[in-house]
């Protein structure tokens, strides 16, 4: 058995070991740092770097490398040995505290959306002290940022990082009125559940569409698939439970807080999900999460699939980001409180949070939006595209009756003022029923359920952050003119009510009428990524990135251009992937097919005459239609892929990669998948969904 409290974080360079290993002023300088954001003084960074060093290499690394998270959402790494040489033609192992805190990575091919011109294609990383150090595959990882040299953000972790600040500022404004001198700072927390799926490595090698796109674009569906729930929460195979027993090993060195996990309703679907904690800390976690899942998984003959939707017609993959702030003396601010005064704050912070949803809907639609997201959202297992709220009946029971100025306990008759009655705690299981809204009020936390499986979970923290700053920035200009604090703050909660009820909602999501009503409401539904990037750059989204200093206007631009491409890019290969599939595999596999069933009517007519050749002759026909069929439609993709060249603006070229290309793809795949249910199994050039989703044992 491992001893887990021996193994945990036994990767990482954390506060245990700084305290350890540095001089205590060098230590208290860190704390500093860590704590307040104060910049590391060279002759520190020196110590530091020293000691970090000399632990890395007492624990097997040889290299270090800066890592960060490039637009790419993927971590990057660029590794240099610690090695440096001596004249006597021995060498010593040595890291600078300038190599510590900076970085020059040739960050010439990382997505900038035009923000770095060639001629200055340097870009720079920094130190992110906040986020512990550790050792991967024997190299020093320092988690960092990545700017260019004019200082915009080139990375997911820089935007996150100002959002943070953001609403650290804002909030402590607002706790001030409430008379809490004590409080400092707050912190974002998020726990993102991770959903993913395993499949056999030989059968992942055997598809090109996994290989080159991550999901499959073609496969008719096995006789057995979710519907008999028997996966959910099932017993786990051996082979899946030895990855999760190693995974969890690895996550633990790395103080990756691993805690659930779970088999999913999908066949050969899995969770894990992480002991939540601070937004860029938990951003890490989860890139590293991620790419261990894939690393690990390897190891045990298997392939980890991140991809939001693997496989048409059995659910796809998400990620629940739960979110909450906390303050530093360790209180959560969304955990109702024992006495008026703290539900007061407390109804105070979910109004917030109620106003930001329904402000910035586009933004976090935008925040969850990707080419392979858009099979999820909107379809009958994920959220809708529309956004909306879920609070729970006795929550929004007392919203109602604070909006509506009317007894909030019939019994009682007392009618329910802000500050001076005690709200009751809302039982876990009275908030989590609802699992088909995309954004719920789980007891102490939201979660956020649009995510998909891949992406960084960066971009909707930066999101949610950013715009509940804005509400509480709001509140704060608000109430702290006020003359009367508690007549001004219930009047303010109420109106917030009042104006923003719209986004409530807490019925079923998944249900036709819910899209209904959402549109009488005015709320937004932005079904495709195509649909919802224009938002990103509307006026009021660039106010709010700008005033709370979270991105410059350059910098949404260029996001949104880099989103665009990113898009038309995913489903240009998807394309070409499929094109390739029908020409070299599937169309000469089904003629051989057809070829062999003629040989065989032949040889029965040329043995017997007049005998029944009714199957194969049936079965030509049917087959050669349907190959026909299948040559025209691939040729239809060819030619829309041609028109693409012809298309001027990013936004028009997606669009066209939508409405057109993606249909086309379709269309090819509806008539593959009717060939492959009536060739025969040997002919199929590739494993089949049942290989795939029953594969692993
Ligand atoms: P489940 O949703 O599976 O019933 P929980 O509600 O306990 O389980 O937790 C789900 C996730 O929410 C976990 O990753 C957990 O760490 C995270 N979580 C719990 N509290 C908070 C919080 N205050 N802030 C952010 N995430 C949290
Ligand atoms: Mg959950």
């Amino acid at each position: 058995m491992t001893n887990v409290s021996e193994i945990f974080g036994s990767k990482v360079f954390n506060d245990c070991l700084m305290k350890q290993r540095l001089p205590k002023d060098t230590y208290k300088a860190m704390q500093k740092t860590i704590k307040d954001g104060k910049r590391l003084d060279i002759s520190v960074a020196n110590i530091v770097a020293n000691s970090m060093k000399d632990w890395a290499v007492e624990n097997g690394a040889t290299h270090f490398t800066h890592w960060f998270q490039p637009m790419t959402g993927i971590t990057a790494e660029k590794h240099d040995s610690f090695i440096s040489p001596l004249n006597d033609g021995n060498i010593i192992m040595e890291f600078s505290g300038k190599e510590l805190v900076q970085g020059e990575p040739d960050a010439s091919s990382f997505p900038s959306g035009g923000l770095r011109a060639t001629f200055e294609a340097r870009g720079y990383t920094a130190w992110d002290p906040t986020s512990y150090a550790f050792i991967k595959n024997n190299t020093l990882c320092i988690p960092t940022a990545f700017c260019s040299y004019g200082g915009e953000a080139l990375d997911k972790k820089t935007p996150l990082l100002r959002s943070m600040e953001a609403i650290n500022k804002q909030a402590v404004r607002v706790l001030k009125l409430f008379g809490n001198e004590t409080i400092t700072s707050v912190k974002t927390t998020v726990g993102p559940e991770q959903e993913y799926f395993l499949v056999d490595k030989e059968m992942f090698d055997k598809r090109p569409d996994l290989l080159f796109t991550g999901r499959t674009l073609y496969g008719a569906m096995p006789p057995k698939g979710q519907e008999l729930e028997d996966h959910y929460f099932g017993t786990i195979k051996t082979k899946v439970s030895e990855f999760m027993g190693e995974l969890n090993e690895e996550l633990w060195k790395l103080g990756i807080l691993a805690k659930t996990e779970h088999n999913e309703v999908a066949p050969a679907q899995h969770e894990l999900a992480p002991i939540f904690s601070t937004t860029n800390i938990a951003t890490d976690h989860n890139q590293l999460t991620m790419e261990l899942m894939q690393r690990i998984a390897k190891k045990h003959g298997m392939v980890c699939l991140l991809h939001e939707k693997p496989f048409a017609g059995v659910n796809g993959s998400g990620k629940h980001n739960n979110w909450s702030i906390s303050t530093n003396e360790g209180s959560n601010l969304l955990e109702p409180g024992d006495t008026p005064h703290e539900n007061a704050q407390f109804l105070t912070f979910i109004c917030a949070v109620i106003k930001a949803v329904d402000d910035y809907q586009d933004l976090l639609r935008i925040s969850v939006a990707s080419a392979g997201n858009d099979h999820r959202l909107g379809a009958n297992e994920a959220p809708p595209a529309v956004v909306s709220i879920f609070l729970g009946e006795e929550l929004s029971a007392i919203l109602e009756s604070i909006d509506k100025g009317m007894a909030y306990d019939a019994k009682e008759k007392t009618i329910l003022k802000v500050g001076v009655h005690v709200l009751p705690r809302f039982a876990k299981d009275t908030t989590d029923r609802n699992r088909t809204s995309p954004f719920a009020f789980t007891g102490n936390k939201f979660e956020f359920r649009m995510l998909g499986s891949m992406a960084s979970v960066s971009d909707p923290n930066v999101v949610l952050n950013t715009a509940v700053a804005e509400s509480l920035k709001q509140f704060a200009d608000e109430l702290e003119n006020a003359e009367d604090f508690n007549t001004a703050l219930h009047t303010l909660i109420k109106r917030t009510i009042s104006e923003h009820k719209r986004i409530i909602f807490n019925g079923n999501g998944y249900d036709d009428v819910w899209l209904k009503e959402a549109e009488k409401r005015g709320l937004l539904n932005l079904k495709t990524t195509p649909d919802c990037l224009p938002y990103m750059i509307k006026e009021k989204n660039i106010k709010l990135f700008t005033e709370h200093k979270v991105y410059t206007e350059t910098e949404i631009k260029s996001r949104y251009e880099i989103m665009l491409e990113n898009y038309s890019k995913i489903i240009n290969i998807e394309a070409l992937t499929m094109i390739d599939m029908a020409n070299k595999d599937i169309l000469p596999a089904v003629s051989a097919f057809v070829q062999k069933l003629s040989e065989t009517v032949i040889a029965k007519k040329g043995a017997v005459s007049g005998v029944d050749c009714t199957y194969e002759e049936k079965l030509i026909e049917k087959v050669s239609a349907l190959n026909g069929l299948m040559y025209t439609k691939t040729k239809a993709l060819e030619d829309a892929l041609t028109k693409v060249s012809d298309i001027e603006t990013a936004q028009k070229t997606a669009d066209y990669y939508r409405c057109t290309v993606f249909e086309a793809m379709n269309e090819l795949r509806i008539i593959a998948d009717q060939i492959e249910t009536v060739t025969d199994r040997k002919a199929w050039p590739y494993p089949t969904y049942a290989d795939l989703l029953f594969g692993v044992r």
